[in-house]
């Protein structure tokens, strides 16, 4: 693995490629999903905190509109495009996310001059872990202070959400940017997806003894597969069955009234959001309280609920959960929008070998390509180094 590039040396680097320094370096952390899973589109709650791998931007102004784009990854070259004839679907691989915050900060009546800009990023891409959000968030950022555009968190939020929505063309909501922007070390954060309203929940895993295991499975996730659209779908007719705005106002009281209204497999969907919704409700309060050894059984019943109910999951995923918490993890689920990704387990340090093993050795055995099993620790969110 090679180590990713500090502030100095991706100025350093910034330098001899376009021969000048940057205006300033900024970074932006990917993001894992603790709990409140496919509860952002029905505007109820979830759970993310920001991570300790983050994608990281080097960008100077230029007199003219010409913007210039290169990343450390890969070996693509320099892209370039005009600031001022930016278009959907044009661009291409990563440079889609950069120019998709400059084309919807334009959008926003915000002018963009034109950029030379260096990425690197050490966010594990298509893991379900956001590298893209967190390339977005880094960049706007950068943006908003070298444009003084003057952008709030929550504008950043609706300005990286219309540039994922809108030029890249990926259907997601608010979670990921807004633990990208708003984390802090230590915490997670409790979103309301209807109002937009948050608060920083403790979230010190390391201090309670625990280390959290992101297992990336390397199935591919895709958003613009037709089971994601497919699963918005289900909880739009069982909201309007139901007669509510969203899913968001169907109480756990609601359910048993509701099992005869709804198809069986309208109303399983409608139980997993439903249910999910309460048990981020149960796990803000057990971080509040005892801490965060306690909320293994509702991440155990969050991924149950996703693979029965919501059926979002996928053999890798179920046999790494398993393998995880027959190995000494205190809970377990899949992370992200499923179908493929990663899954998470809250394990003792004092098990994390033993975890570790277990899930590869449960991959080797099932036949499956080789998990790539990390740790990750809630940190800072997105901020200016240089
Ligand atoms: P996720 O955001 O869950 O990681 P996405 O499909 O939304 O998955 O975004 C992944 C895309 O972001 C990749 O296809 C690539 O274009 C870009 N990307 C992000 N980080 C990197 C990286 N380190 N190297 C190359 N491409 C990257
Ligand atoms: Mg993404």
């Amino acid at each position: 693995m090679t180590l990713p590039l500090d502030a100095r040396q991706l100025a350093d680097r910034f330098a001899s490629v376009f021969g000048t320094a940057p205006d300033g370096v900024w970074q932006a952390p990917g993001r894992v999903n603790l709990i409140g899973e496919h509860t952002d589109y029905n505007e109820g709650f979830v759970l993310p905190f920001a991570i300790d791998r983050t994608a990281r931007v080097a960008v100077r102004r230029r007199p003219d509109s010409e913007i210039r784009l290169l990343s450390t990854f890969g070996n693509q070259g320099l892209t370039t495009a005009d600031a001022g004839s930016l278009e959907r679907g044009t661009a291409k691989g990563w440079t889609k996310y950069p120019l998709g915050v400059v084309w919807a900060l334009q959008q926003h009546g915000h002018p963009v001059p034109g950029l030379d800009l260096l990425l690197d990023s050490d966010v594990p891409r298509g893991a379900g872990l956001s590298s893209s959000h967190a390339i977005e968030c880094a960049v706007i950022s950068a943006l908003n202070e070298l444009t003084a555009a003057g952008l709030d968190d929550r504008d950043m939020v609706l300005a990286t959400q219309r540039a994922e929505n809108d030029f890249v063309g990926a259907p997601t909501g608010i979670m990921d940017q807004s633990a990208s922007l708003r984390g802090a070390a230590g915490q997670a954060l409790f979103l309301d997806c209807r109002d937009q309203s948050f608060r920083l929940v403790p979230f010190d895993a390391e201090a309670a003894g625990l280390v959290l295991l992101v297992i990336d499975t390397k199935v591919s996730h895709s958003h613009a597969g037709g089971g994601y659209a497919s699963r918005r779908a289900s909880c739009e007719l069982g909201a309007e069955v139901l007669g509510v705005k969203a899913l968001r106002d169907v109480g756990l009281n609601d359910l048993e009234e509701a099992s005869g209204l709804l198809d069986p497999e309208t109303f399983r969907r409608v139980r997993h959001v439903v249910t999910e919704n309460d048990r981020v409700l149960q796990v803000v309060e057990l971080l509040d309280g005892a801490g965060p050894a306690a909320i293994g059984p509702l991440l155990d019943a969050s991924h149950a609920s996703m693979r029965d109910d919501f059926e979002i999951s996928c053999p890798e995923l179920d046999l790494a959960v398993g393998a995880a918490r027959a190995a000494g993890a205190v809970g377990a689920r899949m992370t992200g929008g499923g179908f493929g990704g990663s899954a998470i387990a809250l394990t003792p340090v004092a098990a994390e070998q033993q975890v570790r093993a277990a899930v590869e050795r449960a991959f080797a055995g099932a036949g499956y390509v080789a998990p790539e099993i990390f740790s990750v620790r809630p940190a800072a969110g997105a901020m200016r180094l240089a």
